[in-house]
């Protein structure tokens, strides 16, 4: 029996085993692709805080995989897309007609991976959930492909660089990195195939937990789950996920005073990437006007960040803003149909967005709320046709309480280090 909720990623109803139900605030991030450097950090401190122990090797709750190539488990996104694309010859397409909330990206005509399910019957029957198990030599090397580029130019002895490959806007020898995580889906394709009733998601924040008492170890949310992000521990025949680092979202890490705090990859995130936070719904599910959380600016008023594969189905709670110099068919498969706007907002920022920009990476603690105080402009110029200018705004980020836990400029302050500090090495 399937249930009818309301995606609004997709802009419509779609079908799916259990009646909606939504958590008061939701678990979400945004990921800066065009700033991502591929160094691995987020996967270690995740790592080495969840997953150190016998039988978790092959077990990487955040992974960073080089992209068009690379993935973990191999090729995850591209068998889904297969798969749905056999179930709906054609049909996995959008409509154009964009409205605010409900369907920011138009409508989406295709299949989702429940409503595929149906016409999709194996031979052990019809599942809940179109999907696939992958196989071991799959999950095997996290990070294959690593820095692979896609092209039609080819290097030749001597050289030093291509010619013309990596010429704007859209590089001809291109490669990035996708940074990933469980997205907390709001409906979650694990929780939904899990014959045990092991998976729930949590009214208070949205975080999808899989309770190890209750998991018999059939692996029906690995094979569900489009992002391929459950994972299985041979040594306890369980399996195991991201658990959103939930003590630190809670409030509960000694280290900040009872005030909630970013997971440990994006507080370790090098490149300053990551910026994640906690939204909150309408009873439809909708995200709840909120104008000054960067989340919700991010995500419903610039509209530069964008979910990863909505198609699916999921509802995805993990947004990217795309990079710039990808190719636009490859990234349209990705993220929908934003993408060409987000691309073009992030190329040519207005002044909030480039103020709200600054607050990624700033501190561990998560912001809820962020004010602008405006500053001198400093900076113009034309950037493919259009007007750029830049002011050194000061933006202020307020944690849950009100407390003050970010103050920086847009302008980053230029320091010169005093003669006695110079570097004697
Ligand atoms: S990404 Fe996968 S594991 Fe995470 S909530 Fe969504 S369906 Fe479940
Ligand atoms: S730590 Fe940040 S910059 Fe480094 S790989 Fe992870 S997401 Fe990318």
């Amino acid at each position: 029996m399937m249930s009818t909720v309301f995606n609004w990623q997709l802009g419509r109803d779609m079908e799916f085993p259990y009646d909606a139900a939504y958590p008061d605030w939701q678990f979400a991030f945004v990921f800066n692709i065009n700033r991502c450097i591929g160094c691995q950090s987020c996967t270690m401190a995740c790592k080495s805080t969840w997953t150190f122990s016998r039988g978790q090797e092959n077990m990487w709750w955040n992974n960073v995989e080089t992209k068009p190539y690379g993935g973990y488990p191999h090729h995850w996104d591209v068998k889904t897309l297969d798969l749905l694309e056999k179930a709906n010859p054609g049909g996995q397409t959008w409509n154009g007609t964009t409205k605010d909330l409900k369907a920011p990206y138009g409508e989406f005509k295709g299949k989702t991976v429940f409503e595929a399910a149906k016409v999709h019957v194996s031979d052990e029957g019809a599942n809940r959930v179109l999907g696939y198990l992958p196989t071991d030599e799959e999950w095997s090397a996290p990070n294959r492909f690593e820095d692979n580029p896609v092209g039609n130019e080819k290097g030749s002895k001597g050289q030093l660089a291509f010619k013309g490959g990596e010429l704007g806007p859209q590089h001809k020898t291109w490669f990035f990195y996708l940074a990933r995580i469980c997205n907390h889906c709001t409906y979650p394709a694990c929780l939904a195939a899990c014959p045990r009733n092991a998976i729930y998601k949590r009214p208070e924040d949205g975080i999808v937990l899989l309770d190890q008492e209750r998991c018999r170890g059939y692996r029906k949310c690995m094979e569900a789950c489009p992002y391929k992000k459950t994972l299985y521990r041979g040594t306890t025949r369980t399996s195991e996920k991201c658990i959103a680092c939930f003590p630190r979202i809670e409030g509960r890490d000694p280290q900040h005073g009872g005030l909630p705090m970013q997971t440990r990859c994006m507080a370790a995130c090098v490149g300053h990437i990551r910026l994640q936070g906690l939204v909150q719904l309408n009873p439809d599910g909708t995200w709840k006007e909120n104008r000054y959380n960067p989340l919700y600016y991010l995500i419903h008023v610039a509209k530069v960040a964008l979910p990863l594969y909505p198609q699916f189905g999921t509802e995805p709670n993990g947004y990217y803003i795309p990079p710039r110099w990808v190719p636009r068919p490859y990234l349209k498969q990705m993220f929908g149909p934003g993408v060409d706007a987000a691309i073009e907002r992030y190329t040519v920022p207005d002044r909030e967005l480039l103020a709200v920009l600054q607050l990624f990476g700033k501190d561990a603690r998560i912001c809820f709320r962020y004010e602008i105080q405006e500053g001198p402009k400093i900076f113009e110029a034309t950037i493919r046709g259009k007007k750029f200018e830049m002011f050194d705004d000061t933006i202020i980020g307020y944690a849950k309480d009100g407390t003050k836990i970010i103050e920086t400029k847009v302008e980053e302050p230029f320091h010169v280090r005093d003669a006695k500090h110079a570097n004697s090495i």
